[in-house]
């Protein structure tokens, strides 16, 4: 087998603190790839600045002009899902193999010689599974545990405790860029695409610099945009609960006849009060919920491009 030409596509953010630290040690784990014959001299790390506003396009730029850096700047910020696509389609025809990891060092860089391993094994996708959490938050931790099991009870078939730190062949890649959609979950999306997969795990650290890019809003979007975008199962729960909603009405009825026939009606305004409140509260939730898909397919239909790349700077 040809030593493979491996690309790692690394998303970036106002990452400007982080970089030295990350670009150094890739830059050593590709080398030493190299040397051990496992990948080609002419591997890669390209980097996506995500419309950053502080100086990381030009650390970026920096890394590109001295060897094995890559760098790609888009004109706005898109958000991470989108700019990693935006890195696997700029070099999906020059790699044979892409490895996609966050730009803060959270995830053990040293398994992605496992991962290439298992590449050469034969397998086409190696997802990085967070072995514990005890580096994030508590709430981090139970939050994301619960979006895991919401996600499998709703029928999304998710990998467990792993995020955007994997390995694909270049048809993986290929086969994934044939998902459309605009409103993007690559981890979902990417175990619809099949091959041969496995799986290494790793501990997740703390972020080595900088802090997250993350807070609780962006966190509960993503969650609520994973489920949605794979999910209708939210939708017809709204269908259930207003067929039960009307059972019950039909009970309520059938009771109010009795009272008021066996003269037994109360003048209770607080029972039909907290009624009116609890029913209006589920309607709007129902709305809501139905609301979301026709928004996700307002955005589908007006088919507008993901990003647009500013510069490009790929030796
Ligand atoms: N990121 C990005 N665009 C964004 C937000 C984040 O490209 O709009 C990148 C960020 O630079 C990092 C990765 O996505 O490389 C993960 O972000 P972060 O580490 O802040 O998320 P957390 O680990 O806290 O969930
Ligand atoms: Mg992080």
């Amino acid at each position: 087998m040809k030593n493979p030409v491996l690309h790692i596509v690394v998303p970036c953010y106002n990452e400007q603190d982080v970089l030295p630290l990350t670009h150094n040690r890739l830059v050593a784990l590709l080398h030493s790839l190299a040397e051990a014959r496992l990948v080609s001299e002419d591997s890669r790390v390209t980097y996506v600045d995500d419309g950053s506003t502080d100086s990381t396009w030009d650390i970026l730029a920096g890394y590109a002009e001295q060897s094995h850096g890559c760098a790609l700047r888009l004109s706005t910020n898109v958000g991470q899902q989108n700019a990693l696509l935006a890195g696997l389609e700029a070099v999906v025809d020059r790699a044979d193999v892409i490895v996609t990891m966050d730009a803060d060092l959270q995830d053990d860089i040293e398994v992605i010689r496992q991962m290439v391993e298992r590449y050469r094994q034969g397998c086409d996708i190696v997802y990085g599974v967070r072995r514990h959490r005890r580096s994030d938050t508590w709430f981090k931790r139970t939050t994301a545990l619960a979006f895991y099991r919401l996600m499998r009870h709703l029928g999304v078939s998710s990998v467990y405790n792993h995020a955007d730190f994997r390995l694909m062949s270049r048809r993986a890649v290929k086969a994934l860029l044939c998902y459309r959609e605009r409103n993007l979950f690559l981890r979902g999306v990417v175990t619809l695409v099949g091959f041969k997969t496995d799986r290494v795990y790793y501990d997740r650290a703390e972020r080595a610099a900088g802090h997250s890019k993350y807070p609780l809003h962006r966190m509960v979007g993503m969650a609520v945009d994973g489920i949605t975008s794979f999910s209708i199962r939210p939708v017809r729960m709204v269908l259930t609960l207003g067929v039960v909603f009307m059972f019950i009405a039909l009970a309520m009825l059938a009771y109010v006849l009795i009272a008021y026939f066996t003269g037994r009606a109360v003048s209770g305004w607080a029972s039909i009060v907290l009624s009116l409140w609890f029913i209006g509260g589920c309607i709007l939730v129902g709305l809501g919920v139905v609301g979301e898909y026709i928004g996700k397919i307002y955005i589908e239909v007006k088919d507008r491009p993901r990003y647009h790349v500013e510069q490009i700077i790929i030796k």
